[in-house]
């Protein structure tokens, strides 16, 4: 007989609650279930959120119906079916095609760098910041050469990335910033939130394990109406009913012209519906994931590894990700191999990931860019030692407990 044993503790799990579940249901009762007008109220909810009208820092429930007055006025938002929609028509529309180059991390997930590869173009990964994860200005200076176009920086795990060199860097030398914001839904930089700093572009996914989710889904946000206007006929075909307005202003609504080969990239009123109740709890979600990130932090104290750095004083830190490194700063004392640490958290039935292998150790982009380890040494080192725990929402503090026991047990 073996003991009974609590049940599997994923690594991350969605938080879906009775609002989202009307929301949706309220969707198929209307008989609109592909993009309309809950995708449209989305829409203008994230650029009242980013604009600090939606479910403020208490997580309070405001900024319910029409949502979108008062928000941000510059700032377009377009519903997109993923985040790698999104970064791709943001690259898209900002003119990246064959014979440019894009600097990218390459500690992140491949769909950061593969829409640059969609477009023809191509990619320069760099190393990252030791401390942060994050990509590393002085690298990305260094890469730059005549056909560079523009820099994609990651918020790893929630952790803004160094914006204001990123975007000196760019202004000197002319290049384009999308920001991949998948991690940091509510981040600061400076005190105003990822999606409204000076950047080109800023996408957000809404991937079933990111902050806040509608399945699959993401929003591109930008300030550059020409851009905001080439995503919105990109995302559907190409398809354009402007072109009318020229000659009348009243458009039949059978009406339309195609003037692109356009992607579908459009985001259902089904995923949209979940978004729109997710987005007023991001605040409150956030909240939760930092006191868990507070619990690991004060447990974890004087054992051989390093946490994640906090966001500097006054910053909002999304903690999508807890990822910590076995050993001590430089790497020695841990007494265990990562691998062997994972597989005692599995066996104590803790879920736990690696974020990331980074782009350089995997085949395609290896050979295609001829990349060696010893090019990124920062981020092969981290990567070697790094563990992803669980930072999710719908953790107890039983829940929270536990992995902090078996992480005490394993490295005792
Ligand atoms: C999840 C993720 C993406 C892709 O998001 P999707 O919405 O699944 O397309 C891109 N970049 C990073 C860093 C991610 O973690």
């Amino acid at each position: 007989m073996t003991e009974p044993r609590d049940p599997f503790l994923p690594f991350a799990l969605p938080d879906i609650g009775e609002a989202e579940i009307a929301e949706v249901v309220d969707t198929l009762r209307s008989g609109w279930v592909t993009t309309g007008p809950k995708a449209a109220r989305f829409e203008a909810d994230f650029r009242a959120f980013l604009g600090g009208q939606v479910g403020g820092q208490g997580g309070d429930q405001g900024g319910d119906q029409g949502g979108g007055q008062g928000g941000d006025d510059g700032l377009h938002a377009i519903a997109v079916n993923s985040a790698t929609a999104g970064l791709h028509l943001a690259l898209e529309g900002l003119g990246i095609g064959p014979g440019d180059e894009v600097i990218t991390t390459t500690h992140t997930f491949t769909a950061t760098a593969e829409v640059v590869r969609y477009l023809g173009a191509d990619v320069r990964l760099v190393d990252i910041d030791a401390a942060t994860l994050n990509i590393d200005p002085a690298a990305v200076e260094a890469a730059i050469t005549p056909r560079t176009k523009a820099i994609l920086p990651v918020h790893y795990g929630g952790l803004a990335a160094d914006m204001p060199a990123i975007l000196d860097i760019a202004q000197r030398h002319g290049l384009k910033v999308v920001e991949d914001a998948a991690h940091a839904l509510p981040a600061t930089c400076g005190g105003r939130l990822v999606g409204t700093l000076r950047s080109d572009a800023t996408v957000f996914s809404f991937y079933a394990n990111k902050t806040i989710t509608t399945g699959e889904g993401g929003m591109l946000v930008t300030r550059d109406a020409a851009l905001a206007q080439r995503a919105k006929v990109m995302r559907l075909h190409g398809m354009s009913r402007d072109a009318f307005d020229r000659f009348t202003a009243k458009v039949p609504s059978w009406y339309y012209e195609i003037v692109a080969p356009g992607f579908k990239y459009n985001l259902s009123d089904i995923a949209a519906a979940l978004g729109l109740q997710q987005l007023k709890k991001a605040h409150a979600f956030q909240q939760m994931r930092a006191q868990i990130a507070a619990l690991y932090d004060a447990a974890f104290a004087g054992l051989p590894l390093v946490t994640p750095p906090a966001a500097p004083s006054g910053e909002l830190h999304a903690w999508h990700l807890y990822a910590l490194r076995l050993g001590d700063g430089d790497g020695a004392g841990a007494g265990i191999a990562r691998e062997r640490f994972i597989e005692r958290l599995f066996d104590a039935g803790i879920g736990c990931s690696v974020h990331y292998i980074p782009l350089h150790l995997h085949p395609y982009w290896r050979e295609r860019y001829a990349l060696r380890p010893e090019q990124f040494a920062r981020s092969q080192a981290a990567y070697e030692r790094l563990v992803s725990l669980p930072i999710y929402t719908r953790m107890g503090e039983a829940d929270v407990q536990r992995v902090i026991d078996a992480v005490r047990g394993i490295l005792a």
